[in-house]
């Protein structure tokens, strides 16, 4: 979706690639679909909208202004709009790539210049010093300071941001990726060999649903492989503007998977299954296009993989629980997968899959626009939260780890009693000791 060439107003590196911008016919069938046009009624805001912006800008007609730049940030990256164009046109990863020309038209200078740099270029690629960074965090935690500062009232205080990402922080668990064996067996009949990407926010906020993963991919049959030197995919770089780190994580990841003698890579964080599944055209030029290929040809959604494969259900046991699913928007949109999380809920015995209405309309969370954009974020969550009111499910089930701390922060803030869960923790509950 991007490009090296200069091209009109934008800057040399990364810009969006025309031939992606010129593809919009200008329709509008996908307006309905965009959250942030619903909210604001604004072209502008729209994936239409936005598109014409890039292409104004692509075509000397339009600076790249600091209205573009808003633009750029406020867009989720939802790619509902991709789903509903006739003209395959991706006005979110549009949008993304001009994140990274933001970087080069607005540098951030100074503290906040230094510190995105530390964070994106060395906390976020090194997996010991993400795992270290947590500390403070489970420390907060573990000595009674967080029960202090939100019985107290001195959050109120804080931005609205900052008291948001504390209320949105789970219990913290210590780092899975040292903890979890490099090699689990199989269960029972063997029925192939696959590697575990376990992802950075899900295994440092979410360890109890990559120790799942492992559990169901084990029972399924699956010897399951998950090296320790395997890196973050590379979305946060990709979502703030910084490409260039993506690919070399990339780079790193393609290496150290496709040297694995494995059927699949198998993911259970649909914002990382779609990144990975993108590095064939995030490295094309870059890298061989044969193992490039290979590499697409062997990720997989772990919903998507167990499908394919076909799930065992002979020892399950049956839970008594009604869910209503939230589908991610990379995995619905980004990737496709709908109908597979959808058929391993109903293939677990006493689980009634409840619809919500607008089930892949997405969360609000999408990255830091959660915390970037509370106001709006807010409403596109109260959206979603009436609608998993109105199902009367006894949980909330999803596949994404910023979907489950936007919607797990929205059911507290409501009231709500419902425990939000990923699908692996469903299938989990089924198993057999
Ligand atoms: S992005 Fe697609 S759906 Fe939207 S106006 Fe352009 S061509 Fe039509
Ligand atoms: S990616 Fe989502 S928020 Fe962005 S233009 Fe498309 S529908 Fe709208």
């Amino acid at each position: 979706m991007s490009h090296d060439e200069p091209m009109g107003n934008f800057v040399t590196r990364d810009a969006p690639a025309y031939e992606g911008i010129l593809q919009c016919m200008r329709c509008g069938f996908c307006l309905p679909t965009c959250p942030t046009y619903a909210l604001t009624g604004r072209e502008r805001s729209s994936p239409r909208g936005r598109v014409a912006l890039a292409r104004a800008v692509a075509e000397n007609r339009l600076e790249f202004t600091p209205a573009v730049k808003e633009e750029a940030f406020f867009c989720l990256d939802c790619r509902a709009c991709t789903t509903a164009c006739p003209s395959g046109v991706h006005a979110g990863e549009i949008m993304e790539a001009c994140r990274s020309q933001v970087h080069e038209v607005f540098p951030t200078t100074g503290l906040a210049g230094g510190l995105r740099r530390f964070i994106l270029g060395k906390m976020v690629p090194s997996p010991e010093l993400l795992e270290t960074s947590m500390i403070p965090a489970r420390l907060y935690q573990k000595l009674g300071i967080q029960w202090l500062m939100r019985h107290s009232g001195l959050l109120k205080l804080a931005p609205r941001w900052m008291e948001k990402a504390e209320g949105m922080l789970p219990p913290l668990q210590a780092p899975l990726r040292t903890q979890l064996p490099e090699i689990v067996p199989a269960r029972g009949e063997k029925r192939g060999r696959v590697a575990f990407f376990l992802g950075c926010v899900m295994t440092l906020l979410y360890a109890e649903v990559s120790r799942q993963t492992v559990r169901v991919l084990a029972h399924q049959g699956f010897e399951v492989i998950t090296p320790k030197q395997q890196k973050c995919c590379g979305a946060p770089h990709m979502n703030e503007g910084d490409p260039e780190t993506a690919r070399s994580l990339a780079r790193h990841n393609l290496d150290l998977f496709l040297d694995l003698d494995v059927d699949a890579i198998v993911t259970d964080c649909a914002g990382c299954g779609a990144v990975l599944k993108d590095y064939e055209e995030m490295l094309e030029g870059r890298a061989d296009h044969a193992r490039l290929a290979l590499f697409r040809e062997k990720v997989r959604d772990i919903s998507e993989f167990l499908v394919e494969v076909g799930l065992r259900t002979e020892d399950l046991r049956s839970l008594d629980l009604s869910v209503t699913y939230h589908e991610p928007c990379h995995l619905c949109h980004a990737q496709g997968i709908s109908t597979q999380p959808r058929k391993i809920l109903k293939a677990i015995p006493g689980v009634e899959l409840r619809e919500m209405k607008e089930s892949s309309w997405c969360c609000g969370s999408a990255a830091t626009f959660g915390l970037k954009f509370t106001e709006e974020s807010q409403q596109i969550l109260d959206r979603k939260l009436a609608n998993v009111a109105a199902t009367g499910a006894d949980a909330l089930v999803t596949a994404n780890p910023g979907c489950h701390l936007q919607l797990a922060w929205g059911l507290r803030q409501a009231g709500m009693e419902q425990p939000v869960l990923h699908l692996m923790e469903v299938l989990g509950k089924a198993l057999p000791e």
